[in-house]
């Protein structure tokens, strides 16, 4: 029986973006093996794959079935030179050129459905998106093989089962549970390293679903507790979750601890670092988790946890920005009398199928403010108009609209907001650099505020907040 501790580990897609990086994924596996864990390594599609079959979608929608044969070649060229690069052994090298060749051929008879019938459905394509992923664990798994790592390749499709909804599917814990276990333990207690795919799933039936674009962080969070594993490692390209985007802010800094709600709140207003629901099945198992940087191994990165010690410290740990937004707003002096218009209207956005990221605080009861997706104004216009055609007939309602494109900038730390003084700091702050914020939203949790500004403001905002955490840790240190 094997009594090492379990430990799942995701890769990122630049983690296994080439053979070199690969390279050191396999020494990352090797030492912990080294270190006394048994493995279990969850990968994504090398890194731009899932763009690129993504795209072939819609060159195959748009009758350029030339590009997709194209693109199909681009990718069989770019997985042919990692198998070349890692793989000395002619037969390994045969058997994985052959698999790579029926997945890809795979991927073209879909993009040839799509190209004929002129539609691209939901399902097709989460039958395509997830190829990406098949393919590179199939490398990596032969490459561990090869090194004298034994390993093995298996797609999630035959461990996640989910629901139908494609492109952001909702894994059913029970039955997930029982297929982890039953397909992964046994080859853990044979000493094998599992190498499984991120990203995909399965309903019962069969049918491949994704868990959502970054979505395989989520799977191995799902891994890790349905195993369950001692902790869950997420590799990235950065030195773990950082105060800023470091592509916005050049001097971010790695925080060294985050709670779960403060991940979870940074994680749900952009920051791409770690999906937003990775942290949701590890937290009822108390699982910790790490974002480590492959490129920088030695590096501790960050822990994620249920709580620390300095949880209620009320300091600015973090900024972060969502672009592509619009705040809708709907407005009349009738609204006051009339019983239930924000369950009516949030109802109708509901039925669009929009998600709200922000409510905001409203001046009155005379109007209704929220945030949407940019991409989703017109339908969620469409069915706001609708719903209140009588109010809006009557005048009760004057006139529901939307703005232009908004960036809502979220600013974290816990107990951050009843801490007297940071909400005028942050606002001094963007008042001084004349940046002019729109809105502010009215959140339940207490570790972060968000504010609205022009789309224009988003870096500047952000490098502006982002002062008050490195004056603030200069005073520290
Ligand atoms: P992976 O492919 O490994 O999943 P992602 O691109 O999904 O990597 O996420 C890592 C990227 O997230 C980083 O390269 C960084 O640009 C971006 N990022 C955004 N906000 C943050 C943040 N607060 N801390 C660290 N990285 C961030
Ligand atoms: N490859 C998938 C994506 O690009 C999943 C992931 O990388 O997490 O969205
Ligand atoms: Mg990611």
């Amino acid at each position: 029986m094997n009594e090492k501790p379990l430990l799942v580990m995701k890769f990122g897609g630049t983690s296994v973006g080439n053979s070199d990086a690969m390279k050191r994924v396999k020494e990352i596996v090797k030492d912990v093996l080294h270190e006394g864990w048994m493995p279990v390594v969850v990968l994504s599609a090398m890194a731009g794959v899932t763009d690129e079959l993504l795209r072939s979608t819609e060159m195959a929608k748009n009758r350029r079935y030339d590009q997709v044969l194209q693109a199909a070649g681009a990718l069989t060229t770019r997985h042919y030179q990692v198998v070349d690069e890692l793989i000395p052994e002619t037969e390994r090298k045969v058997f994985l050129k052959q698999q790579i060749d029926q997945l890809i051929s795979m991927f073209a008879e879909y993009c040839r459905a799509i190209d004929i019938i002129g539609e691209a459905t939901p399902r097709v394509l989460d039958a395509i998106a997830g190829i990406g992923e098949m393919l590179c664990v199939r490398i990596f798994a032969e490459y561990l093989n090869s090194s004298g790592i034994p390993a093995r390749s298996i797609d999630a499709t035959k461990l996640i089962v989910t629901d139908h909804s494609y492109q952001a599917a909702h894994p059913i814990r029970e039955k997930s549970e029982r297929k982890v276990k039953e397909t992964l333990l046994p080859i853990l207690q044979s000493n094998i390293v599992p190498v499984v795919t991120g990203f995909i799933a399965a309903t019962e039936d069969g049918t491949t679903t994704t868990l959502g674009r970054g979505g395989s962080d989520y799977s191995a969070a799902l891994l890790g507790a349905y195993l369950p594993a001692a902790e869950v490692w997420i590799w990235t390209d950065v030195d773990g979750v950082m105060t800023a985007d470091p592509r916005i802010v050049p001097d971010a800094t790695t925080i060294d601890v985050l709670t779960f709600r403060e991940i979870g709140e940074l994680a749900y207003y952009g920051a791409k670092v770690v999906h937003p629901k990775t942290m949701q099945p590890l937290i009822d198992a108390g699982i910790i988790i790490r974002v480590r940087n492959t490129f920088n191994p030695t590096h501790p990165g960050t822990l994620l946890t249920l709580e620390t010690d300095r949880q209620l410290d009320g300091e600015i740990k973090a900024v972060t920005s969502i672009k592509g937004q619009a705040l809708v707003t709907i407005e009349g002096r009738g609204m006051l009398g009339v019983p239930g218009v924000a369950a009516r209207a949030f109802g109708a956005v509901a039925a669009t199928g929009t998600s709200v990221p922000l409510i905001t605080q409203a001046s009155s009861e005379q109007s209704i403010c929220f945030a949407v997706p940019l991409s989703s104004v017109e339908t969620v216009l469409r069915s706001l108009n609708e719903a209140f055609s009588r109010e809006l007939a009557t005048r009760d309602i004057d006139r529901i609209w939307a703005t232009d494109e908004v960036v809502i900038v979220t600013i974290v730390g816990a107990a951050m907001r009843s801490t007297p003084g940071i909400a005028g700091r942050i606002f001094g702050k963007l008042g001084s650099q004349g940046i002019n914020v729109i809105a502010i939203a009215q959140g339940s949790s207490e570790v972060s505020i968000s504010i609205v500004i022009d789309k224009a403001d988003e870096q500047r905002a952000v490098r502006a907040i982002h002062e008050l955490i490195v004056s603030k840790n200069e005073k520290a240190g």
